[in-house]
């Protein structure tokens, strides 16, 4: 016999897939699980990011092509979308936009995990069907793209004043505009998981969406990692996610060329700024765009990763209190590690 049944079944999977350092990454990338899952089974993190932590096991689960991980990110997933459908069973009485954004956002990951709830679905459209794209996504794409006069949140006494402001309403303090990147960047996730969950939040994907052309050139002139950076990086990596549902299909780089040349001319500079955060979305996102692993920048972005994890599995800084970003980074830097399905 020629092929032994082990050379038969390990076939497939020598000839497609992940080529540098393979090993190592896997072993990084279920030291970094481990990490996610203690910050989704303890009570306190999860209550404070369930919907968010639950689509983080159902997305990688769906996007990995190595049992063992998607084995590991299903029993977790399964595990707490039961507890959370057990939390929150119906909508909240006064549910505004921003719940009901984010009861879909927890909805899609529970129903794909197995555990459903079809009256709440009901209950969610219905609610969402009463509110305006405004109201969902600070403006209607039907009628403009993303706006500049969006006031951020007041610094001095935290309330938010209405479109136009220029002084908070309440302290008189003087107010900062959201970028037209970051509104987008929201509006973008909102749309995107309402229909991906079929539940329409303001306004369709495609209407979003087709202010894409209106935002690029991808343009920083910074030289420091600034707001304004990260401001059009997070814009630019989740164009990637939201087109092939995080991850799981490779896209046509002819489709994305301003994507495209922003990540790979400023991979380098997250490195740079050590920010192992947005170097992992970079990663990811460049793969998903046809850089080979061959590509030196790949590999800078990979051997960082590798030689930055933290002794807990995490990445970042260790010492931040804010659980946020410590499970955030520790999530993009799996998603740069990993096999994919399309790899
Ligand atoms: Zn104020």
């Amino acid at each position: 016999m020629l092929l032994s049944r082990r050379g038969l079944i390990g076939l497939p999977f020598v000839l497609r897939g992940s080529t540098y350092l393979v090993e190592r990454r896997r072993a990084a990338v279920m030291r970094g699980l481990r990490f996610l899952i203690d910050v989704a089974r303890n009570p306190v993190h999860f209550e404070d990011y369930a919907t968010d932590l639950m689509f983080c096991f159902y997305g990688l689960a769906e996007a990995t092509s190595n049992e063992e991980m998607r084995r590991v990110c299903w029993e977790v997933g399964r595990e707490r979308a039961a507890y959370w459908r057990g939390k929150v069973p119906v909508v909240p009485a006064g549910a505004g936009p921003v719940t009901v954004s984010d009861l879909v956002y927890g909805c899609l990951s529970a129903d794909g995990l197995g555990f459903p709830n079809p009256a709440m679905k009901e209950e969610l459209a219905r609610r969402a069907a009463g509110m305006s794209a405004v109201q969902f996504l600070g403006f209607d794409p039907l009628r403009e793209g993303p706006p500049a006069d969006i006031p951020k949140k007041c610094k001095r006494c935290k309330k938010w004043s209405v479109r136009g402001s220029r002084q908070c309403f309440q302290c008189k303090g003087k107010l900062t505009m959201m970028s037209r990147y970051d509104v987008f960047f929201e509006a973008m996730l909102t749309a995107y998981f309402g229909e991906r969950y079929g539940i329409r939040l303001g306004a369709s994907f495609g209407d979003v969406m087709r202010w894409v052309p209106s935002l690029r050139p991808y343009v920083w002139k910074g030289r420091k990692l600034d707001a304004a950076f990260y401001s059009v990086a997070y814009t630019v990596t989740h164009i990637v996610y939201v087109s092939n549902d995080y991850d799981l299909r490779r896209l046509r780089r002819e489709d994305f060329p301003a994507e495209f040349d922003f990540l790979a001319g400023n991979l380098r500079r997250c490195i740079a700024g050590k920010d192992p955060e947005t170097l992992g979305e970079f990663v990811d996102s460049l793969l998903v765009l046809g850089m080979e692993e061959s590509d030196g920048l790949i590999r800078e972005g990979m051997d960082y990763l590798l030689a930055h994890q933290n002794a807990d599995g995490s990445w970042g800084d260790a010492r931040d209190r804010d659980m946020y970003n410590r499970y955030h980074t520790t999530w993009t830097g799996v998603g740069a590690l990993m096999e994919y399905k399309w790899g």
